[in-house]
């Protein structure tokens, strides 16, 4: 599932390319997770201004104060080119513009695309208005990080896939984060101390920072908008190393499963 480094990388492999671009038509395929919200036609003429990002989400900002909002869903990748193939079976959203053709290609079509005319819309304040802070801005405080950890019992791993304190941090990323920290998935996060909290804090910038560099996770067919795929987890310290040893220590990685989702920790390394 594309995490926030691979949205944020995708962002990067396109948005200085179609800024500027005019649109010239749009395209929809089957059904994706919400409707649009507009007439297709009621884009053509708009001019895309700005692609930025909001935790998953990618937000195409339009000359009128429009805004499309793209979610790559479960397995979504987005291409962006002069010209594509013809559409495929699993290729649900085209965006002609002058500048090229961005297409969504979603296979299990959790992703979306839905246009707001302002970030006031009420669609918008639902999908974006409950969503953490951002993890590589100056609004991630490792001081604010440790009070809000301080509200929650839930265990640590469990509170960082809710993204509600701090967007982005998905499994992968929650799993190589609390090795960096040295602190077990499954502690309660009001346990957490400041001393940790800032450590814990500090792994989170610097994992997602260095998967953005990777140019993302490649899971199963992540790529970006030029076609490239990323690279972090083959530098993983124990995500999907169940068995094998810990690149510090070599104790063999362990595996445990929490809410639904595989956690994997080193049993040395993490004794907090
Ligand atoms: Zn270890």
């Amino acid at each position: 599932m594309p995490e926030l480094p691979e949205v944020e990388v995708t962002r990067r492999s396109f948005a200085d390319r179609i800024a500027g671009a005019e649109v010239l038509a749009l395209r929809l395929g089957k059904p994706l997770r919400w409707p649009l919200g507009c007439a297709p036609d009621t884009l053509v003429g708009r001019r895309v201004v700005h692609v930025g990002r909001r935790g998953k989400y990618l937000l195409l900002q339009l000359d009128d104060g429009g805004c499309l909002l793209l979610h790559l869903g479960m397995s979504g990748s987005l291409q962006f080119a002069h010209s594509l193939p013809a559409s495929g079976v699993h290729d649900h959203f085209d965006l002609l513009t002058s500048k090229g053709l961005l297409r969504l290609h979603d296979p299990r079509r959790f992703g979306a695309v839905v246009w707001v005319p302002d970030e006031r819309d009420a669609r918008a304040v639902k999908l974006l208005g409950r969503l953490g802070v951002e993890p590589l801005e100056a609004g991630f405080d490792p001081l604010a990080f440790h009070r809000a950890l301080q509200q929650r019992r839930a265990p640590i791993k469990q509170v960082l896939l809710a993204g509600d304190i701090v967007v982005g941090v998905g499994n992968i990323y929650a799993s190589e984060s609390l090795f960096l920290a040295g602190i077990r998935p499954t502690v309660r996060a009001d346990r957490i101390s400041l001393p940790r909290a800032r450590r814990l804090h500090a792994a989170i910038v610097d994992v997602l920072a260095y998967a953005v560099a990777l140019g993302g996770s490649t899971l199963r067919d992540f790529s970006n908008a030029d076609g490239q795929s990323g690279y972090f987890q083959r530098e993983a310290h124990v995500y999907g190393r169940e068995g094998l040893p810990c690149r510090v220590c070599a104790t063999p990685v362990r595996a445990l499963r929490q809410g639904q989702r595989s956690t994997f920790f080193c049993p040395v390394c993490q004794t907090f």
